[in-house]
């Protein structure tokens, strides 16, 4: 059986794919977006314990039982977090010097279904969403059964980094696709420029356009995202390209169009990235209307 890091598990959302959805939130991310709006999300605790004098609940201690993160936690013990005297205040994120999370536990698809299951009238589907979830494709694949098995739909939301188009080279994704109902696919800055990619990720261009092709042709393409900030990148200039290599494939894919905003970023350089205006915004939803492609702004 598969387990991942669950930062947390949202019960109801409806920005998050069609409908009312579960949402969970896996932690790990493989890039380091200077706008990134759950920084918590992006590394995995390595229990050295700075956080727990930040807590004045008593919901974080030393303990040996097997952490929710990566590390054993040494000597000490890892640092565990109770739930039950959370009260969400966020100092440990505050406290945090990586960037991560003392509130992470390690779930088993079935444990996250059970947790979801009493919610299971109320919504259309569950999303996976992160950090960057497809770092743990085994565990997507299980609760993609799960969730089909009960009748709902299965939504990704990726930054591209997973090549859906082969299996990858443990096997561990094998029939991924197959479980997903839709995947919601970031283009976060132009993939043909290294340069500008890895300033607003950290990583290098690869071939998101091609991969979110590969599956708007199968009918799996739900979302296009682009987080706009003016002065980051050319947002113009990127969701024209974008557009143009996806008129006409799929009638039913949308461009979501995110205004940057400066909350919950919690990092001095996101805190300077300047907000866009309305005429930016509506210019690039003209520019995806051009093209075919129904544009949200959000
Ligand atoms: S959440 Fe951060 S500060 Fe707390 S133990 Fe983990 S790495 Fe250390
Ligand atoms: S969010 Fe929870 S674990 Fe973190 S400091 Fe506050 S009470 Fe403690």
């Amino acid at each position: 059986m598969s387990e991942a890091p669950v930062n947390r598990i949202l019960r109801s959302s409806i920005v998050d794919g069609p409908g009312n959805r579960a949402v969970v939130f896996l932690q790990g991310c493989n890039f380091d977006c200077v706008y990134c709006h759950n920084p918590e999300t992006i590394a995995l605790c390595n229990s050295c314990g700075k956080c727990l004098p930040a807590c004045l609940r008593g919901a974080l201690i030393r303990g040996n039982a097997p952490s929710s993160v990566e590390a054993s936690g040494g000597p000490l013990g890892a640092v565990l977090w109770k739930k039950e005297s959370c009260v969400f205040c966020g100092a440990c994120l505050e406290a945090c010097p990586r960037n991560s999370s003392p509130r992470v536990r390690l779930m088993s698809p079935g444990a996250v279904m059970a947790e979801i299951e009493k919610d299971l009238p109320f919504i259309r589907g569950v999303t996976v969403s992160g950090g960057e979830c497809t770092l743990y494709p085994a565990f997507l694949l299980e609760l993609g059964t799960l969730t089909r098995e009960k009748g709902l739909t299965f939504f990704i939301d990726t930054n591209g980094s997973h090549d859906f188009s082969k299996p990858n080279r443990a096997g561990e994704d094998e029939g991924l696709l197959e479980v997903t109902d839709g995947v919601m696919l970031d283009v976060k800055a132009d993939p043909g420029s290294d340069e500008e990619h890895k300033r607003v990720t950290g990583r290098s261009g690869y071939d998101i356009l091609g991969l979110g092709e590969f599956l708007a042709r199968r009918g799996k393409l739900y979302e296009l995202r682009t987080v706009v900030s003016p002065g980051l990148f050319d947002a113009a200039a990127l969701v024209d390209k974008t557009c143009r290599r996806f008129a006409g494939l799929d009638p039913r894919l949308q461009y979501k169009l995110i205004r940057y905003r400066p909350i919950g970023v919690r990092r001095l350089q996101a805190e300077r990235l300047a907000v866009p205006g309305d005429s930016l915004m509506k210019r690039l939803a003209a520019i995806c209307g051009g093209y075919g492609i129904r544009a949200l702004v959000v």
